[in-house]
């Protein structure tokens, strides 16, 4: 199956629009609050659907365009939000640590499925060849199960050890 070549969204165009896109990620850092609030398994498997695809879980949906490997082996980063490739940007489907996917509150360029600021495709995103975005809408949700997702905890326990030790 053929997918769409993605468009940025309308939003993100511009140096200044890209400034924007960085304070989301600020923001979504300021959602973690002082407790460690965390997403639903659902809401991660859509945002790991949206950047990553399925093809590891068996599926047809592509990667990202903006999916970009990291200068750390094994890991991933979004190349369109103009937040680098650094520990804390890294896009990681089984976190044993908080991830960026893991914020309650994030931002993706092209606002797809599962982030903060998602908007729907447009009506010509159904037409051949379908846009990714128009495809995860439309997701079977036995697909959607079938994404490996660990959601990151912060290891609050181990902070406060530090914090005593300090
Ligand atoms: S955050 Fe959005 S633009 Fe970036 S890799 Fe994920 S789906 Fe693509």
């Amino acid at each position: 199956m053929e997918f769409r070549k993605e468009e940025q969204a309308e939003s993100n165009k511009g140096v200044t629009k890209k400034i924007s896109m960085v304070q989301s990620f600020a923001m979504a850092l300021a959602s973690r609050g002082l407790t460690n609030k965390k997403i639903n398994k659902a809401t991660k498997q859509l945002r790991v659907l949206s950047c990553m695809g399925n093809r590891e879980s068996g599926g047809i949906l592509p990667p990202c365009d903006h999916l970009m490997d990291s200068e750390t082996e094994g890991k991933k980063y979004c190349g369109a939000c103009g937040c680098g490739d650094r520990e804390g940007t890294w896009l990681i489907a089984e976190a044993d640590k908080y991830s960026k996917l893991d914020y309650p509150k994030v931002a993706c360029p092209l606002q797809m499925p599962g982030f903060t600021n998602y908007a729907p495709s447009r009506p010509d995103e159904s037409e051949e060849p379908i846009t990714r975005k128009y495809y995860i809408e439309q997701v079977d949700y036995s697909i959607l199960e079938r994404v490996n997702v660990v959601i990151g905890e912060e290891e609050e326990k181990k902070e406060e050890e530090e914090t005593q030790t300090e």
